[in-house]
């Protein structure tokens, strides 16, 4: 049986690389020199709140400091083994107290997807940073909203977005950006894995939101984003379900997806619950291509150019993250790529599109 987590964790090895972001150079020449440290509190104790807390645990910038889980067992786990204080453990009904606990300064929402946003309405109304796991919301409407409430509560708002932040897709962006592969022309994106177990929340569409598009497409519509470093005009999409039990009402099974860039560029992409080997990246201009495969997974990214393969160091993709975010948070960095709440917005804006044109037949233009 293939889960998402499976799916991920088979590319979950350490990796080896020349390219060092200037995030991770500043962090380390300031490692050691006083600088403040982001507290966390994860609120979702599943599988990648388990995979972000071991990752956190290698970071220079931030700790681990509270936990939000409506399971008396993990709370007790996870105190002993993160040595968290009972006064930094809440529930879904009493997290709203965090607003008077000094000893967290951001709360990471690691939960099924439809309730990112009322969640992330409730931490910003207790005056903490947000960071919202993927999708950040099931609609552009939700994530302007959270965007929003942020802005009013003054408390920064950041997406799970960690290939932002990852070696290998940075420094095919320093390529692009310095015009190594000329004018660009195209960017296919491939994001799917075969999904198990049929009773999960991500087949739940109160839960999830949709389908594959709200869990894995959305890598392939990020991607199209970051690794051209344009935003789309307009999106034509084409739904195909062979398993109408298994993906009901709602619930995308397979979409392939086109969309149109300013100065003719095109991207052709597909999001999908029912292959495997599905984690590819290609972009192509006039004078070279990147290829990123796998370009999404947890590690290492593979990827090579018309100049040559290129190759990665050892980093965990989420302790790079969260150190980055953490600069973001503390000391206002810029990131190459943004992560927040607005580029989560973006995102939902071509989802929303794309399922509007599976459900009109019609291209659907984006503002
Ligand atoms: P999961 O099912 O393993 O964990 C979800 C957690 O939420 C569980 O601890 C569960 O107890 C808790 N929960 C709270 N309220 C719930 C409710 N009403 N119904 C069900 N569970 C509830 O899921 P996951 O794989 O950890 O995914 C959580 C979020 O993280 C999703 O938004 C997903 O898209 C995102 N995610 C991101 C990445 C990434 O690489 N950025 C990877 C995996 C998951």
């Amino acid at each position: 049986m293939h889960s998402r987590r499976e799916f991920l964790g088979k590319l979950a090895v350490s990796a080896a690389v020349p390219f060092v972001p200037s995030f991770a150079r500043r962090s380390s020449r300031l490692a050691g020199g006083g600088e403040k440290v982001l507290k966390v509190a994860i609120m979702g104790l599943g599988s990648y709140g388990t995979r972000m807390a071991r990752a956190i645990e290698s970071c220079r910038r931030v700790k681990l400091t509270g936990i939000i889980t409506g399971t008396p067992a993990k709370r007790e786990a996870w105190q002993q083994k993160y040595r968290i204080p009972s006064a930094n453990c809440y529930d879904y009904d009493d997290f709203d107290g965090i607003r008077d606990n000094p000893s967290i300064d951001a709360v990471y929402i690691i939960t099924p997807n439809a309730l990112h946003h009322d969640q992330a309405l409730r931490v910003a109304a207790a005056g903490k940073h947000v960071i919202s796991e993927k999708p950040m919301a099931l609609t552009a409407i939700q994530g302007q909203q959270m965007v929003d409430a942020c802005d009013r509560a003054g408390v920064k708002l950041l997406v799970g977005y960690r290939m932002h932040f990852e070696p290998l897709t940075l420094e095919v962006l320093r390529m692009r950006r310095q015009g190594e592969f000329g004018t660009l022309r195209f960017f296919q994106g491939q994001s799917g894995f075969r999904i198990g177990d049929p009773t999960q929340w991500r087949l739940n569409r109160k839960l999830s939101g949709g389908g594959a598009m709200m869990d894995i497409g959305i890598y392939a519509i990020n991607g199209a984003r970051y690794m051209t470093g344009l935003e789309p005009l307009w999106v034509t999409a084409q739904q195909t379900k062979t398993d109408p039990v298994k993906f009901p009402e709602g619930v995308d099974e397979t979409i392939q997806f086109q969309m149109g860039f300013p100065d003719g560029v095109v991207a052709s992409c597909l999001s999908t619950y029912n292959m495997n080997f599905l984690d590819r990246f290609y972009l192509v201009g006039d004078k070279g291509f990147a290829e990123l495969h796998p370009a999404t997974g947890y590690g290492p990214i593979r990827g090579r150019t018309h100049q040559g393969p290129l190759t990665s160091t050892a980093a965990t993709q989420q302790t790079l993250q969260m150190d980055a975010m953490a600069g973001i948070i503390l000391d206002g960095d810029t990131p190459m790529v943004p992560a927040d709440g607005t580029e989560g917005v973006r995102d939902l804006k071509i989802i929303d599109a794309i399922y509007e044109s599976c459900r009109t037949g019609q291209l659907c233009r984006l503002e």
